[in-house]
């Protein structure tokens, strides 16, 4: 045999890590009262980052669902078929009871640990996240029909992941989608054509489309559709109570740029069975409680994304020699990695700040529910488009390396964008900052309250927050306010950020964030933090697990 040649100075594999291990997740697990669910966190952050479980989401992405239309003989049978990869995430997500645990879970903080959890298992693969996150936010909309979610609710919050086409009361387990967007309208599901009749025993029958529905295979959708009230809210069935189909038609599965082990479909609906949820005509305001659920998870899968995509960064760098010595030893590239590990760092407490004001809400605190309603909006705007660009630089300290699908880097990159589109894509989510403020002058309140706990402890900090009053006074009319909404959703999501890392990060982070995206001449790319910012203190904090007791 000819040996052609010896590989040298390429990083070894990643191997088994634990996603858990990340000390300002931990933190802030503790501080905002989910200590008691830590052992969980960290139990499934191990297996998150197992050698068998990151197999597994290599099988769901390479191997995609797919549509059977019709069986053999002409039937219609509307299936998807799921490599059994896939089908383990589930049952293993599932489980672990991130579809809906906090719904049954009467501690305070049950809210936050399921978001520390949803945190860490999004590391491991995306895609399922999206059914996974539907059912956890179907709950609070369904609850606007309580016969319906007496009897769906527990449902939906069984730990049993009970896949395949059944009556869904006759299920161990149920998994919920959201029907919302049709080709005309997406954003504006005002435009919705999709027609509801009353069938005069209470139900109603749908007939229309929808250009976007993922996860078709769910046992039941929330689904808008026209009624002579309005626009209103339906739960919907795949199988009718007797066990035949209800009116469903799956038409095509989207051949999407990534999300890839998710099945995102176009549905058409033919007198299909539906029940009212929420009041008629009032569906946007019904269906909005799921949306805010899902808008949290946006925040949190774009964190675990960068969080997975700075470990990668710091393993490889660590590794791989150029000029003389490690990558992670030449100083441009220590700026690189301390300013990826800053915006981390940033989208995780905004994240687990947000679950934690959900916590908070449910249990009354109206100042808390005031301070989620434009946070979150802000958090979605602006985390979820730094995700793009966080992974894209991720992904470039790899070189060549990581522009090849085995280093999982492309995975990350591919899913980006989504989480900045769905749920409120980029502009929708900075118009919902200035319906905020608008609609909700409490949340503003509630907002400085928050920033303003770190009043005096950063100067930089300081003047961002009498910047930012400033330019809400400027806003002006509805247009200029328009023009100037993204501005004032990226600073509003920079200065929560900035309060909160100023109060519970370590001095070198706080001081990187407020000295680059708060002060000064920050650069438009990652590295160009301050020539001052203490990198090693930053790498050592990124670097280090999550035991800071
Ligand atoms: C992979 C995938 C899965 C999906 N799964 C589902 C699902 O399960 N269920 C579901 O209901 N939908 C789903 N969607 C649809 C998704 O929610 C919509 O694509 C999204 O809300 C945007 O709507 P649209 O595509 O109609 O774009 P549009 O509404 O046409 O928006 C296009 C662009 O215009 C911007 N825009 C809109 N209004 C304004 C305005 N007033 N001012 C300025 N800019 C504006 C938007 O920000 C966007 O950038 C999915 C989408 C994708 C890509």
């Amino acid at each position: 045999m000819t040996v052609t040649h010896e590989v040298t100075n390429q990083a070894p594999p990643l191997g088994d890590f634990s996603a858990a291990d990340e000390r300002a997740l931990v933190e802030a697990l503790r501080r905002e009262g989910g200590a008691w669910g830590e052992p969980e966190v960290v139990a499934l952050g191990a297996l998150a980052g197992s050698a068998e479980v990151q197999d597994q989401a290599r099988w769901a992405e390479q191997q995609p669902p797919r549509l059977h239309t019709h069986d053999r003989y002409g039937h219609r049978v509307d299936e998807v078929e799921f490599h059994p990869a896939w089908h383990r995430l589930m049952t293993t997500a599932v489980e672990h009871g991130l579809h809906a645990a906090p719904w049954t879970d009467g501690r305070p903080g049950a809210h936050l640990v399921r978001a520390a959890k949803f945190y860490v298992w999004s590391q491991a693969e995306p895609g399922h996240g999206c059914p996974i996150s539907m059912t956890y936010a179907a709950v609070p909309a369904l609850r606007a029909a309580p016969e319906l979610a007496a009897q769906y609710e527990p449902l939906l919050a069984a730990r049993s992941y009970d896949f395949g086409l059944r009556a869904p009361l006759t299920k161990r387990g149920l998994i919920a989608g959201m029907s919302m967007t049709e080709k005309q309208g997406g954003s504006d599901v005002r435009a919705n054509t999709t027609r509801a009749v009353p069938a005069g025993d209470g139900s109603y029958r749908l007939t229309g489309h929808k250009w976007f529905t993922s996860a078709p295979m769910s046992d039941v959708f929330l689904a808008l559709a026209q009624t002579d009230e309005g626009l209103s809210c339906f739960l919907v069935p795949r199988v009718l109570p007797d066990g035949a189909r209800n009116g469903l038609r799956l038409m095509r599965l989207k051949d999407k740029l990534g999300n890839r082990s998710n099945a995102s479909s176009e549905i058409e609906y033919e007198d299909a069975v539906a029940w009212p949820v929420g009041e008629p005509g009032r569906g946007v305001r019904t269906i909005v409680e799921m949306v805010n659920m899902t808008r949290l998870d946006c925040v949190l899968g774009s964190a675990a994304g960068m969080r997975a995509g700075l470990r990668q960064a710091l393993h490889h760098t660590a590794h791989r020699r150029a000029f003389g010595r490690e990558l992670d030893r030449q100083p441009l590239m220590r700026s690189v990695l301390a300013d990826l590990a800053v915006e981390s760092e940033a989208a995780t407490v905004l994240g687990m700040r947000l679950a934690a004001a959900v916590d908070r809400s449910q249990a009354g605190d109206a100042g808390e529910a005031a301070l989620r309603r434009l946070a979150l909006a802000a958090g979605k705007y602006w985390v979820c488009k730094r995700g793009s660009t966080h992974a894209a630089e991720a992904l470039e300290c790899l070189g060549g390396n990581g522009y090849v699908e085995e280093s999982g880097l492309p995975r990350l990159y591919r899913e980006a964008p989504l989480l900045s589109i769905w749920e409120g894509s980029g502009n929708v989510a900075a118009l919902d900052v200035l319906r905020a403020l608008t609609r909700a002058p409490e949340a503003l309140d509630a907002y400085f309250a928050e920033v303003e706990a770190a009043a005096g402890a950063d100067r930089r900090l300081d003047a961002a927050v009498a910047g930012l009053r400033k330019l809400l006074g400027g806003l002006g009319d509805s247009e200029r306010a328009q023009l100037m909404a993204r501005s004032l959703a990226e600073r509003l999501a920079l200065v929560l950020q900035g309060s909160l890392l100023v109060r519970h990060s370590t001095p070198a982070v706080a001081d990187a964030f407020c000295a680059s995206r708060l002060d000064g001449e920050w650069g438009h790319a990652f590295g160009t933090l301050p020539p001052g910012a203490d990198l090693a203190a930053i790498l050592g904090r990124a670097r280090t697990g999550g035991d800071t007791a």
